[in-house]
């Protein structure tokens, strides 16, 4: 299948943090990484037929690296430890695909939804949403069983660890990684002021009493490099596109938190496909940011809810994370004009315009300009005073709520009940969440309804491969036709029940249009595989 499109596919992984009181056999609690492998089954286990894969098939490994082969080793020998679980001997049904074109699966010891292909920063958050939702019926089916497990969608357990929420971006190969690098990272350091999502205490372990923008900035130690998990990188260049390789880069971004107000996870996927876009077609005018200590710079912008700290710049300059910030936003509408003046399609359609039709975009929050309008109304509400952007930017909404209890209350932020309150803000039970209670009594602006989300539990962008990977699970998962699937292919089974990789290199074929009328002429994957190309699996 093929197609090149210029508009940004995008998608958001995120790990959940995972808490239970329950206990095994032997009277001892069960680890993580068990929890966290019954939560992906229950998922499985209390959704209807063809809402995830039956758990005979799964992921397909096939086309990941030998540092992932490990970590399947080390989930099977969990999973193998037969005194803890008795009915599980395949790592692979704990990693599942849904059809939303979702995976659902655990790394490294948290339940994790990796989100669909998407367009535009409104899907983006629309999956996401949709990410809470998956994650809330697993819990159901399992308290319907008596077993009760919270999970909480943030990056920190307050005891010293932190897990990941990972953006990736489609971003054409021709882009030089050493200008990507050098152009993003001053964007990454002041990206928090409007995308962070607030957390209570400073340095990894919390050792010093104050609130902070980000949750992970405590954790970053190099400017760039391969990990994500130790001597955590600013700019991660782990290479693994899941697409043609000559043809494009997935940019992974983990620096970034797990949000749970909408207009901050939009601005934060919007305003960083923008400035990739700057990047990609007028980087000159970025040229001049860079950061004489962009490490330092991460924490000293992240540790300053005042937004007035400055930072220096390679050329001497001092700027505060807001003025990095709004430069860049001037940058991105610069680049903009430019390239509308010269006709520069790429400008033209980014991001998400012509959406399908379950995009339900209102037109404020469509494409480029729907972005930079959000961009430029928070840029500002923060100037005048950061308080005023509590209803939009999360760890505003954050520090406002643990400030008055902090006021009312008369402690300091070292209490332990503001530490308690930060974890409880990112519970994804609704009855017990504090962001999920903000957004009810809608304190929290929200962009997508709730009606949108529950769709899109079930339901596939229309407009990526990840139409063709949800259908697939939909239509053939019950009759047990699916084999498993992987971000670039989806494994069928043939008229002799052998298994026929269909190959989706670009992220932007397989979509409702494009295969959705072959698709429709066919009740099973045998007849279908006749129409689409496929190689032995
Ligand atoms: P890890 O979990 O170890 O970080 P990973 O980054 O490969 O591994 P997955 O959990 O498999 O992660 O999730 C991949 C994410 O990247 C998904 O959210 C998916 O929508 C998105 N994605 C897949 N292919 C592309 C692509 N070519 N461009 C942009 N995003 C992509
Ligand atoms: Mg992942
Ligand atoms: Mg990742």
């Amino acid at each position: 299948m093929e197609a090149v499109s210029v508009r940004r596919v995008m998608g958001i992984e995120t790990e959940f943090g995972i808490t239970s009181t329950q206990l095994d056999r032997r009277g001892t609690p069960l680890s993580p990484m068990l929890l966290s492998a019954q939560v992906v089954r229950a998922y499985a286990a209390g959704s209807a037929a063809g809402d995830a894969l039956p758990t005979s098939a799964g992921w397909d490994y096939a086309d990941e690296t030998p540092l992932r082969d490990a970590r399947g080793f080390e989930m099977a020998r969990a999973l193998a430890d037969r005194s803890q679980l008795t009915d599980v001997d395949d790592p692979a049904i704990a990693n599942t695909v849904l059809s939303n074109g979702a995976r659902f699966y655990v790394d490294h010891a948290h339940p994790e939804y990796s989100a669909p292909e998407v367009t535009s920063p409104l899907a983006a958050v629309r999956f996401d949403r949709a990410g809470e939702l998956v994650a809330l019926r697993a819990l159901e089916t399992l308290a319907a069983d008596g077993q009760e497990v919270r999970l909480y969608k943030n990056n920190v357990d307050g005891k010293g660890a932190s897990y990941g929420t990972h953006e990736n971006y489609l971003v054409p190969r021709s882009v030089p990684f050493d200008r990507l690098a050098r152009l993003l990272i001053p964007f990454l350091v002041a990206r928090p002021v409007i995308a962070g999502a607030g957390r209570v205490g400073l340095g990894q372990a919390s050792e010093t009493p104050g609130f902070q923008l980000s949750q992970r900035a405590d954790y970053l130690e190099a400017e760039v490099g391969l990990e994500t998990t130790l001597r955590r990188p600013i700019v991660n260049t782990r290479d693994e596109p899941h697409a043609t390789p000559h043809l494009h880069r997935r940019l992974h971004v983990i620096v970034g938190d797990a949000t749970m107000a909408d207009v901050t996870t939009y601005l934060a996927m919007g305003s960083l496909s923008l400035v990739l876009r700057v990047i990609e077609t007028h980087p000159e005018l970025l040229e001049g940011m860079t950061l004489a200590h962009p490490v330092r710079s991460a924490q000293v912008v992240s540790h300053d809810p005042s937004l007035r700290a400055t930072v220096p710049l390679a050329d001497g300059r001092e700027l505060t994370g807001l003025d990095l910030v709004e430069a860049h936003l001037q940058a991105v509408e610069q680049a903009r004009d430019q390239a509308l003046a010269s006709g520069d399609e790429r400008w033209a359609e980014e991001p998400g315009q012509g959406s399908a039709s379950t995009d339900t975009q209102t037109t404020s929050q469509a494409g480029t300009d729907g972005v930079l309008a959000r961009w430029r109304e928070v840029v500002d509400a923060l100037r005048r005073d950061p308080a005023e952007a509590a209803g939009q930017v999360e760890w505003v909404a954050k520090h406002s709520l643990l400030g008055r209890f902090r006021q009312r209350a008369g402690v300091g932020w070292d209490d332990p009940r503001l530490a308690a309150m930060d974890i409880q803000w990112h519970d994804l039970d609704p009855a017990r969440g504090l962001a999920q209670k903000l957004r009810a009594a809608g304190h929290l602006e929200r962009l997508v309804e709730d009606e949108q989300i529950t769709t899109a539990v079930t339901a596939p962008p229309e407009d990526t491969r990840a139409w063709f990977r949800g259908e697939c699970v939909r239509r053939f998962g019950p009759q047990g036709d699916v084999r498993g699937a992987s971000w670039d292919s989806v494994t069928l089974l043939d008229e002799r029940r052998h298994a026929r990789r269909v190959r989706i290199d670009e992220p932007t074929s397989g979509t409702r249009a494009q295969v959705g009328p072959v698709l429709a002429r066919h009740t099973h994957t045998a007849t279908l595989l006749g129409e689409l190309a496929s190689e032995d699996a």
